[in-house]
């Protein structure tokens, strides 16, 4: 085996300290050092360029649209037995639809504490038979499918983190690798995740279009709602009198929202209108939905409430009902600059050179629903550019450097234990 990081770690030059400060200074100074050495030197070399390309190209070659992915999980569930992880699946699948369950993949640590490395192996449409091609240092697809870089890009760099792991050693914390199935039919798969992994531990998801060294520490709470509005049917041109309009309550209820953009981290909008029978029908059924969403997990209750108020008052207003169902699809990630964890993520980013950004997407990820589920889970930058189109690609070199930072960070981790977990 080669030896681990931590056998790397120099011994700073002895100076004679005049203060205790000078001494707490020193300290700091000899662990930076160490901590470049382990970084830079270490980490840097063991990251195998070709190697993760090759996976990613292994990755995107398999078919795994969303409720699909039992062949990625099949080869996924290989890679990390092999490299000596305990792998298993959960039964989500009765819920999300899938052909398989979210994957599981354990590697014991050589130290104390626990981290997730977390990606989804579904892939939007048109994604079947993809042809990866490489040009100018990109990976695109031949332009008739989806490249797959969401999120193959995450799960590619997730194996490269571990088999580095596994050959360089050097304590890390244990490895949870969670893939998850049907992120992009509503964050589903994550949503249903049964495995239990220890509340508070931090959570990684590789899963946003910036380079690697972003971190997504803001990401929007998310409602959804369905209102039935119920009038009264009536011959529109014999006796319209004795009718109420569903459609015209339904319109009255939209013209009382707020909706677009209501301040810098909040939206709403409605979605779908659907009723009527036909044009001599008073029409006495209208349903409407919609969604509202906030960085701000008090402002996204109080829209909600504005809205909810809308429909209300405009159904007693105009004389008919309405049943309106309310879903929180999920809560928003909310960290602060000087978070501990986004602490520990920008400076891991400085030290193998990547330039780290604290950014926010308006999007949900799976990191929304694993904070939910009591993990300490933040997204970041995997590099996939134009995702979710026939245009999508990723650097070559985006992909090495998304499985540099996370192997970095992994190690850096297992320092940091007592501050990270959240309780
Ligand atoms: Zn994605």
């Amino acid at each position: 085996m080669v030896p681990g990081p931590d056998s790397e770690v120099s011994t700073p030059e002895v100076t004679t300290p005049i203060t205790a400060e000078e001494e707490v200074a020193d300290r700091k100074m000899a662990e930076a050092n160490a901590f470049e050495t382990i970084v830079n030197k270490k980490a840097l070399h063991s990251i195998d360029p070709e190697r993760v390309l090759e996976c990613f190209l292994d990755l995107v070659r398999i078919d795994s649209p969303s409720f699909h992915e039992l062949e990625i999980a099949k080869y996924c569930k290989k890679v990390f037995e092999d490299l000596g992880c305990t792998v298993k699946f959960d039964k989500s699948q009765k819920k999300t639809g899938s052909n398989v369950g979210n994957l599981l993949a354990i590697l014991p640590g050589t130290t104390e504490g626990e981290i997730v490395l977390c990606a989804h192996m579904d892939t939007v449409n048109p994604g079947v038979g993809v042809v990866p091609i490489i040009k100018d240092g990109l990976v695109l697809s031949k332009g008739n499918t989806v490249l797959g870089a969401d999120d193959k890009a995450g799960v590619a760099s997730i194996i490269e983190a571990v088999k580095c792991l596994v050959e360089q050693g050097g304590k890390y914390p244990r490895v949870w690798v969670l893939l998850t199935t049907c992120e992009e039919r509503g964050l589903l798969g994550a949503d249903f995740e049964e495995f239990n992994i220890p509340k508070g531990t931090p959570c990684l998801v590789l899963d946003s279009e910036h380079a690697p060294g972003a971190i997504i520490a803001h990401a929007p709470s998310k409602y959804d709602f369905e209102a039935e509005f119920t009038g009264k049917a009536a011959h529109a041109g014999v006796e319209p009198e004795e009718g109420v309009s569903a459609i015209a309550i339904a319109a009255e209820a939209i013209a009382h929202m707020n909706l677009g953009r209501l301040d810098d981290g909040t939206t709403a909008n409605v979605g779908t209108v659907t009723g009527g029978r036909a044009n001599n029908i008073v029409p006495n059924s209208c349903v409407i939905t919609g969604e509202c969403r906030s960085m701000s997990e008090a402002k996204a209750k109080e829209v909600v409430e504005n809205m909810d108020s809308a429909m209300r008052n405009a159904a007693k207003d105009l004389g008919g009902q309405v049943k309106i169902e309310w879903h929180h699809r999920y809560p928003a990630v909310e960290f602060s600059d000087d978070d501990p964890l986004v602490q520990l993520l920008v400076k891991v980013a400085d030290k193998v050179g990547l330039n780290s950004i604290i950014s926010k997407t308006g999007g949900g990820s799976d990191a929304n629903v694993l904070s939910h589920h009591g993990l300490n889970s933040i997204a970041l930058g995997n590099g996939m550019t134009n995702y979710h189109s026939l245009h999508e690609s990723i650097k070559i070199e985006d992909l090495e450097n998304c499985a540099l930072y996370t192997l970095a960070i992994v190690y850096e981790v297992a320092k940091h234990l007592d501050i990270l977990h959240k309780k």
